[in-house]
């Protein structure tokens, strides 16, 4: 799934839920509130919506069809396009919501069934304000390396270096906390999210590739292997 190139509406939520009779009813509400729903049923319709558009934040059920809500959500959080979507679940039963405290990052809020449409927008509208101030949306720069969070652009003296998207987290990373040294478990908490299981070895074979991405500009160097500590990213300024 490539989303990168597609348009984020700010004010599109995202609902996945089966029960027909319950997205109508969200769908008023934030009709009101001035956001545009869209619908899912159920996982597969919910990957094609967020691969046509990719929302502001996701209304996910818990109990769907098939795939659940949790499921889905735990395969947002391992794909570094998708797993900075802000997500509130819906859950019906209070032994969901001790489950959803204990599962920690990736869901950001969660809302108990039956709920009231304010209510619900006012959830919504916390959540938005939160993650949205968590996006930098500054450019990073250094020495003519150019890092912009919004476009996912990379420029060295104006010139553009592809990255993987991988890469293009742990640069934005680096140029966002520099002169500070990070262990291989911090890099894979920041870079690839809390819920991502990969080996801390990794994280070494995508700093090789960012290095070489960067070595036609001579930023490789910026990228110091600290021994016995991790890696640390120092321009020259
Ligand atoms: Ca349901």
């Amino acid at each position: 799934m490539e989303f990168m190139q597609v348009k984020q509406t700010m004010n599109t939520i995202l609902i996945v839920e089966d029960e027909q009779p319950i997205r109508s009813m969200v769908g008023l509400a934030l009709g009101r509130a001035g956001f545009e729903l869209r619908e899912a049923a159920d996982a597969k319709q919910a990957y094609a919506e967020i691969d046509r558009e990719r929302p502001a934040l996701i209304l996910m059920d818990w109990m769907l069809p098939g795939i659940n809500g949790l499921e889905i959500v735990k395969h947002l959080q391992r794909d570094a396009n998708t797993q900075d979507i802000p997500v509130i679940m819906l859950t019906a039963r209070a032994e969901e919501s001790d489950k959803i405290k204990g599962f920690g990052a990736g869901i950001d809020d969660y809302i108990s069934k039956p709920f009231s449409p304010t209510e619900l927008v006012a959830r919504i509208r916390a959540v938005l304000r939160r993650t949205r101030s968590e996006i930098p949306t500054e450019n990073c720069e250094f020495d003519g390396l150019t890092l912009d969070p919004l476009s996912h652009r990379v420029t060295a003296g104006g010139e553009e270096i592809e990255f993987g998207p991988t890469e293009f987290r742990l640069l934005k990373f680096f140029m966002q906390h520099p002169d500070r040294v990070y262990s291989r478990e911090q890099l894979l908490n920041n870079a690839w999210g809390r819920n991502v299981y990969v080996e801390e070895r990794t994280v070494d074979v995508h700093i090789l590739r960012l290095r070489k991405a960067l070595a036609p500009h001579g930023f490789d160097q910026y990228i110091q292997t600290v021994r016995g500590a991790g890696y640390r990213f120092s321009p020259a300024t």
